[in-house]
């Protein structure tokens, strides 16, 4: 998926930008990228991160790397940031989102006759064809304005400029900006966990399609926000860091909240309640506590060596390194009926080994309750990795199974109370070995969220889309 820093400051910015960028880790395991700005000029670094730590990899090159405005990204597909010489004067960019027309975006500049640099992976990069689109029009704002309009998909990003810093977020905030201050010092962050120990505090939560440009004394607005927004339901469920807020919600009450509908909405009886590890956590503790039901660690996590959340790309190596990373205790589990809290059950192939291992040590049942419905519907708004293609989806895979290999019927088995949904489920319930599986409905997962769900992207859930 992907997530920017950018800071400004009236001293050097480095190490703030060094240490907020790094708080991004999460969102992305390809590529880390960091630029600044200085008297001479810019400056730029960008690593591989897909089997090393972004810290680990930016560290030597942080000499190198002064300034007091600069911008950071961790990206899940293309090397950012770019940095461009135009008629607007020398820029560097990172952006956030996908570009689902950048063929169509292509050719259009190829008869133009513009030319691209290819990706190292051979694709085009979106964050160049961004700038490019930036550069059709004589100032930055009206550049950013041109890029939003003709992008179909998202994209939310920062420009480094010689006036200042750019924050611009995506026309329908798919994707969250917010920016933070601290004297003398001012930050935009997808994650606002980025800003408690450099010292910032929130102070504003850009609207959808707003612009504003930061210098180290503040930020003017040159964008107001649209009316319309469809920020991504998914940060809250799985993807957003516990400690962060997007809209003022924060993410682990949301999940404290999640995992209290689904408990209110059970009656299964159990013995304890547990948390698939990271984001399963926070719906199982919200679980646990509306039941005043034990929160036990049946699977504990081995960090020291297996940190990060879901490198490398390539999913069977993945799939090896999230069971390498859980180990079970047995003592918790023999004899036990365990209900698991899981963020959603992308794919389920993890789980499914997970769930053979509770039983071969000893579990009675296992139940698994997801923090929101089945996931149908693949995200066309955020770059993720591989393993969210529509056939590796388990919802998907169920449906497939049922419809004799045909891919019909989605809204039916989309809709929590019906047959086909029901069966759907039963069929993943099948497939993972579990005692029940009951999900979130989506009117409990909005509810949790607190905004209307006209303000919510839910697509994954329900196909709907506005663009
Ligand atoms: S489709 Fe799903 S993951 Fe993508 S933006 Fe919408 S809610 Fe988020």
């Amino acid at each position: 998926m992907g997530g920017f820093f950018g800071n400004i400051s009236k001293e050097d910015c480095v190490k703030d930008l060094f240490y907020g960028t790094d708080y991004h880790s999460h969102l992305g395991t390809k590529r880390g990228g960091l630029a600044t700005k200085h008297s001479k000029g810019f400056a730029r670094s960008i690593h591989n991160i897909e089997n090393n730590y972004f810290r680990s990899k930016f560290e030597a090159d942080l000499p190198k790397l002064h300034g007091n405005k600069g911008i950071g990204v961790i990206s899940d597909y293309d090397a950012q940031p770019l940095i461009f010489g135009s008629h607007l004067g020398r820029f560097g960019i990172v952006t956030v989102g996908k570009i689902n027309n950048i063929e169509e975006l292509a050719k259009k500049a190829f008869r133009k006759k513009i030319h691209f640099y290819e990706t190292s992976g051979g694709d085009l990069s979106p964050s160049e064809i961004v700038a490019t689109l930036i550069c059709e029009e004589d100032s930055f704002e009206d550049g950013i304005e041109n890029a939003q309009e003709t992008i179909k998909g998202s994209c939310s990003l920062l420009l480094l400029t010689e006036d200042g810093i750019y924050a611009a977020r995506d026309k329908l905030g798919r994707t969250p900006i917010v920016i933070g201050k601290k004297e003398g010092s001012y930050a935009a962050t997808s994650e606002t966990s980025a800003f408690p120990n450099l010292g910032f505090e929130i102070d504003k939560y850009l609207g959808p399609g707003e612009i504003v440009l930061m210098t180290a004394d503040g930020y003017e607005q040159r964008k107001k926000p649209n009316e319309k927004m469809q920020i991504c339901a998914f940060l809250w469920v799985y993807y957003g860091f516990p400690a962060s807020s997007y809209e003022g919600i924060n993410v682990e009450f949301v999940r404290y909240r999640c995992g209290s509908a689904l408990a209110k909405n059970d009656d299964v009886e159990i013995d304890c309640v547990s948390g698939i590890p990271d984001s399963g956590i926070g719906h199982a503790l919200g679980y646990a506590n509306e039941k005043k039901i034990p929160y036990t660690r049946p699977f504990v996590k081995y960090t020291p060596t297996w940190p990060r959340s879901f490198m490398p790309q390539d999913q069977s190596i993945r799939d090896l390194v999230a069971r390498m990373k859980l180990i079970p205790v047995k003592e918790l589990i023999e004899g036990k009926k365990i209900l698991f809290c899981e963020d959603s059950i992308v794919r389920g192939t993890q789980l499914q080994d997970n769930v053979q291992g509770l039983f071969d040590y000893g579990a009675l049942e296992v139940h698994m309750r997801p923090a929101c419905p089945t996931l149908i519907y693949p995200c066309e708004f955020l770059n993720f990795s591989t393993s969210r293609s529509t056939l590796d989806l388990a919802g998907r895979k169920a449906i497939s199974e049922l419809e004799k290999g045909e891919d019909v019927f989605l809204d039916d088995y989309a809709k929590s109370n019906s047959e086909k949904n029901a069966a759907m489920v039963d069929r993943i319930r099948q497939r993972l070995k579990l005692t029940s599986l009951k999900y979130q409905k989506l009117e409990n997962l909005v509810k949790a969220i607190g905004l209307p769900k006209e303000k919510l992207c839910t697509h994954c859930w329900d196909g709907s889309s506005y663009y």
